[in-house]
């Protein structure tokens, strides 16, 4: 049986990595994501196959698990992605903490490895599970999204992750001892409260980076347990989602220009800021009509996405206002910025379930050089993604981070319900630029409306 459960853990892995290479493209991710879950589905099959374990308890726990997960994944909305993924990263963290911790009450008897093993795979899934609950309140609101600290902040920290490692390493050194009990609570505890303590002072608008960065190194507890129990699928499950996990955080500070120390000790994104320049320049609101004279002329128009189009559901409305526009011999590119929205592809995720073609996809770096060629930018809910402070004023928050350069266009048009900032709570001059005309209105009623125009005037 050993050789054929290995031989099942070798195919899993290989699915896993394939899953992972396909999830790197938006028209291959489906594929990516089916084929990882079968590599997920021959790992546990195999393992219960070959394990002499209660199938009472192994069907409550698949039943439960399999309920909760459905209704989740077919309750959430889109806007509220994040939130679900913080949830389940904490789940995978408690698990880890869980079966390390049920692995030494069932033979306390372990040699320096093992214990070792049992202690970090406690303590970073314990990090884990706090920090993502954290991390779901601030993206949900329940809890408030400014950075906040206690008193004495770093002193304490770093005290209590001295305490729990001297007390994970006196474990590790002796796990059968009197005291091994106690000391296996404390430095788990001590783990919860550390998770808490490190997430509170991280501005809400860096949530989605902190929950990358809680999914590696729920990743990395998942893959400390499978040590534990001697699971190899485990540890290579565990490694992937850690090394991913670790590699997204990266991708997503790049996008922003900031370090993770940055990201993590900035306290950035809590209350609104205002850029240090004075913003000159007047707002010009245009009505869909005139926009629709505007846009019947154009040839070449780049329709740039952000957060307010996943909250208007206005996905399916643009892919028909782009076929329009093609009916009417014009060029149409949607111009993707890696961090638009509130979670890495949350823009991808949403024209491909509007059956957006692939092919009219464009990052920043591509298009940005025609910028000056295109007749019309329209910008849907995206803000921060497009505002110029980031390239024109050093003093702003913003300065540094790529953006997708909308006021180079001949004209640009911004649909949003008012002029509040973005995310950052940056201003934004884009607003004020003399080639710009708002759009003011909900963005799915707004680009109806145009819809409804390029109808009319095509008798359709
Ligand atoms: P922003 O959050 O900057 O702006 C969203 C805009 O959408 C707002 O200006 C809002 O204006 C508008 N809006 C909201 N609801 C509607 C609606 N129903 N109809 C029309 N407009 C609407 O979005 P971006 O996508 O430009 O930027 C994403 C932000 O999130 C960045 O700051 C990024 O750094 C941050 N972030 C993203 C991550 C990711 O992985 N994607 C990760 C970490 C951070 P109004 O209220 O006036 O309508």
């Amino acid at each position: 049986m050993g050789a054929y459960l290995d031989l099942a853990y070798v195919v899993a892995a290989v699915l896993f990595i394939l899953g992972l290479k396909l999830l790197g493209r938006a028209d291959s991710a489906r594929r990516g994501n089916m084929l990882s879950a079968l590599g997920m589905l021959i790992a546990v099959v195999a393992t219960l196959l070959a394990g002499d374990m209660s199938w009472v308890w192994v069907a409550v726990g698949l039943g439960a698990g399999a309920l909760i997960g459905t209704l989740a994944a077919r309750l959430v909305q889109m806007t509220a992605m994040p939130e679900m993924v913080a949830l389940f990263n904490g789940s995978g963290g408690l698990a880890s903490m869980g079966v390390a911790a049920a692995e030494w009450v069932q033979d306390p008897q372990r040699g320096l490895g093992t214990a070792a093993a049992i202690a970090a795979a406690a303590i970073v899934g314990a990090v884990a599970a706090s920090g993502s609950v954290v991390a779901w309140g601030k993206l949900s609101e329940t809890l408030p999204g400014r950075p906040i600290r206690i008193p004495g902040q770093q002193f304490v920290t770093i005290t209590l992750a001295a305490v729990g490692l001297a007390a994970a390493a006196w474990f590790a050194v002796d796990p059968t001892g009197t005291y091994a009990p106690w000391l296996l609570i404390g430095f788990s505890v001590i783990a919860l409260l550390l998770g808490v303590l490190l997430v509170m002072p991280i501005g809400g608008a860096d949530m989605p980076i902190v929950v990358s960065l809680l999914n590696a190194y729920s990743g990395l507890a998942a893959s400390m347990a499978g040590f534990v129990l001697g699971n190899s699928a485990l540890v290579v499950a565990g490694s992937l989602v850690g090394a991913s996990g670790f590699i997204l955080t990266n991708i997503m500070c790049k996008a922003m220009n900031r370090s993770l120390t940055n990201v993590l000790f900035g306290g950035f994104g809590g209350a609104p800021v205002s850029s240090g320049a004075e913003i000159t320049g007047e707002v010009k609101p245009i009505s869909a009509e005139d926009a629709y004279y505007i846009l019947e002329a154009a040839s070449n128009v780049v329709v740039v996405p952000g957060y307010g189009m996943a909250v208007a559901q206005a996905q399916h409305v643009v892919r028909e206002l782009a076929e329009m526009l093609e009916k009417n011999g014009c060029e149409v590119r949607y111009a993707i910025h890696p961090v638009a929205g509130r979670m890495p592809g949350h823009m991808n995720v949403l024209l491909a379930e509007a059956n957006v073609p692939y092919e009219q996809l464009v990052e920043p770096g591509d298009v940005n050089p025609t910028m000056e060629m295109v007749d019309v930018a329209i910008v849907i809910g995206a803000n921060d993604v497009v505002n110029p402070a980031a390239r024109e004023d050093s003093s702003s928050p913003l300065y540094g981070m790529p953006i997708i350069n909308v006021d180079e266009a001949r004209t640009t048009f911004v649909l949003k319900r008012s002029m509040n900032p973005g995310f950052s709570g940056v201003q934004n001059p884009l607003f004020f630029k003399p080639n710009t005309r708002m759009l003011f209105g909900d963005g799915k009623a707004m680009v109806s409306q145009l819809v409804s125009e390029f109808k009319d005037a095509l008798g359709e």
